[in-house]
């Protein structure tokens, strides 16, 4: 009698065991109007630009700000403006796709002057078509090289670019884009040079704005070369393909802001 009573206890206990070692539950999903989904910035869908501002509390200088970028070159004023000065080195290629633009990071050494201020190349990256337009007009694509001062101060450099010749940098820039989005690609024995994406004339535009991404960040020294680098019609086709989408931010109205043009 005890030892039956005995093995079924130790049954019970066993039993107790195996029920115990269940994985727990999923716990029941919360009801939907409670979910609230995070949207992540892009070009269309909920994500597109005209949303920017509400997505995040940190954004909303994309629907508020007064000085935004980019912009629309219509009235401008002729001026003599010192000359960009660029002092650009090669870097070894690291190269994202981080879903939003094509990048490549520079490694610290190259800089510009630009208003008498000494600013570091940190990375490049593209749209298409361009975000900058000239009396309404869009170039094909538009490259921007961004860099910082010693006190986290940004200057961006626009350069056009249009249908013709292949460029050289470019191939080799497209030719190791990384299948993975927001995996860097650091290319073993490849470093490219911005200065090949620099057109000859340097003449330029120039206007205070914003990042042209969230958090659109305000105070932006803009310079954009008004002569256009070429790229080949598969160049750019390539480009457009790896995005899917066009990746530029529409033109944003200019307040009470100048724009200067070198001569
Ligand atoms: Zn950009």
């Amino acid at each position: 009698m005890c030892r039956r009573i005995g093995s079924v206890i130790l049954s019970l206990l066993l039993l107790g065991l195996v029920f115990g070692c269940k994985p727990a539950e999923k716990p029941a999903e919360k009801p939907a109007e409670t979910v609230k989904k995070e949207v992540h910035w892009g070009y269309q869908g909920e994500g597109a630009p005209e949303f920017w501002g509400t997505l995040k509390p940190e954004y909303a200088l994309c629907g508020t700000g007064k000085s935004q970028s980019p912009i629309d070159f219509n009235k401008t004023y002729e001026t003599k403006l010192e000359d960009i000065q660029f002092f650009y080195k090669e870097t070894p290629l690291r190269i994202i796709n981080n879903g939003h633009s094509i990048q490549v990071s520079y490694e610290p050494g190259s800089y510009i002057t630009v208003d008498e201020e000494t600013y570091e190349l940190v990375q490049f990256h593209f749209h298409a078509p361009s975000e900058h337009t000239i009396k309404g007009n869009f170039h094909d694509m538009e490259l921007h090289l961004v860099h910082k001062n010693e006190s986290g101060e940004i200057a961006v450099v626009g350069v056009f670019m249009k249908k013709g010749k292949p460029n050289r940098i470019i191939q080799v820039l497209w030719d190791n884009i990384p299948q993975e989005i927001n995996k860097e690609n650091l290319v073993t024995g490849i470093s490219v040079n911005a200065s090949g994406l620099l057109p000859g004339d340097k003449d330029y535009y120039h206007y205070f704005g914003s990042l042209t991404t969230p958090p659109c960040t305000e105070g932006v020294n803009w310079s954009v070369l008004k002569t256009a680098i070429e790229v080949s019609e598969e160049q750019m086709q390539k480009f457009r393909l790896v995005m899917g989408v066009d990746n530029n931010r529409p033109v944003k109205p200019l307040n009470k802001r100048f724009v200067l043009e070198s001569r």
